[in-house]
Order: structure tokens, then sequence, then C-alpha cells
């Protein structure tokens, strides 16, 4: 099964990512561990996507691609695989469309998981960390017994600059800005299956077995 997963921060993608490859048998491949992979490696790629990387730039469409294409091209993924932050333009998922059909193969869905913004917003300003030994919270899925201190070891909690709401709303008007015609795009082809992300883990997993006609 070649799938895509789509989200935004906060919607559990890295969670029900890694159940569905569970189940399907798939490798889950995010384009943050396949830059990293191919960097460790030195690949003529890796070391034109680290050169970008190191100077603060984007890397071009031309080296993601061919990075994603040298992945999908290894063993693991005979049958199949799930993309995770690839592809974030229309011009990427092109491309990787035509050349999955140069190989007479094709996505079988992207899934979709949305979570209204006011939720994402809960879960991502909620996060608190300990100054002194770095554990984390969440004021409110994981609070800590007494409200501003660790309950390891006593030290002051406080929210990283990452976690206030002006950045978190940022990164969300971001997402939706660059995510929008990638949703409208596989919308048009038919593949789009939006699956709601507010409940909890278990049912946003069936939901998404559903819509791939598996029964989980
Ligand atoms: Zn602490």
């Amino acid at each position: 099964m070649r799938l895509v997963l789509l989200g935004p921060p906060g919607a559990g993608k890295g969670t029900q990512a890694a159940i569905i490859c569970r189940h399907v048998g798939i490798p889950h491949i995010s384009s943050g561990d396949m830059f990293r992979q191919a960097i460790k490696e030195g690949t003529e790629l890796g070391r034109q996507a680290e050169k970008y990387l190191q100077s603060g730039s984007l890397v071009p469409d031309a080296v993601t691609i061919g990075l994603v294409q040298e992945r999908l091209s290894k063993p693991d993924c005979r049958q199949g695989f799930l993309l995770d932050g690839f592809p974030r333009t229309v011009a990427q998922a092109g491309a990787l469309d035509a050349w999955l059909a140069g190989k007479k193969e094709k996505l079988d869905a992207v899934i979709d998981i949305e979570v209204p913004r006011e939720e994402l917003m809960v879960r991502l300003t909620g996060r608190r960390v300990c100054r002194r030994c770095g554990a984390t919270y969440h004021l409110q899925f994981n609070p800590p017994r007494e409200t501003g201190k660790c309950d390891a070891c006593g030290g002051e909690l406080i929210q990283r600059a990452d976690d206030t709401a002006a950045t978190v709303s940022r990164r969300l008007d971001v997402y939706v800005e660059q995510t929008a015609p990638l949703i409208d795009y596989y919308r048009r082809r038919g593949l789009l299956k939006e699956i709601d992300g507010s409940r909890d883990i278990t049912t946003v997993t069936r939901s998404i077995g559903k819509a791939l006609g598996r029964d989980w």
C-alpha cells in the first residue's frame, strides 16, 4: 500500500503513522529522518541537501525529490510505504506521481488527519518544560502534581518560545497556506481520505482503517 499522510502539527500524525505502518507492514518514511539518513550515509544527494540545510536555505525540489526516489527504491518499500512530510508542494506531488507512473505504480490513498484549530492550540500551547531537568508536562494531558513545579526535581516549569500562542498560531497558518493546494490536488484525484483527528487515538486509527478498506 502506497500512502501519503497529511496533517497539521499536533494532529497526532506520528502516533498514527506508527500504528498504520505496523498494521500494513510498510516503512514510515518521514522527510526529516530521510534527510538525516542520507546525510549520515554521505550519498551525493545527501551531501547536496546538507549544503543547503547548513546555509539555512530551502532544499530545492530536485534534491528532495531525488532523495525520496532513492529512499523509495530501497527493498523495504517493495510492499509500499507511508510518506510523512513529503510532498509539501503540488510540484513535489506531481513529481512523485510521475515517478510512480513510470514504474506502473500509483498512490493508493492520501490520509489527511484534521483537527479543529482551537483544539490544536490547546494541544500545542499546553506544553511545559522543567527549567532544571528538562522533564516535559502538558497542562491538560500530563499536568504536574503542583502547578508550575516539576514532579521530578521541583524545578520551575516554563513555556518554550516555540510553544507560545503567537508562535503556534503562525505555524498553523503556514501549514494551512502550504497544504491547501496539496489537499486540493489530491481531492481532485479522488485520493483524499479526510479523517477527524479530534477523537481518541483508537477511534482515529479505526477510521483510518475503514477509509483504507481495512478492518483494524
Ligand atoms: Zn525537573
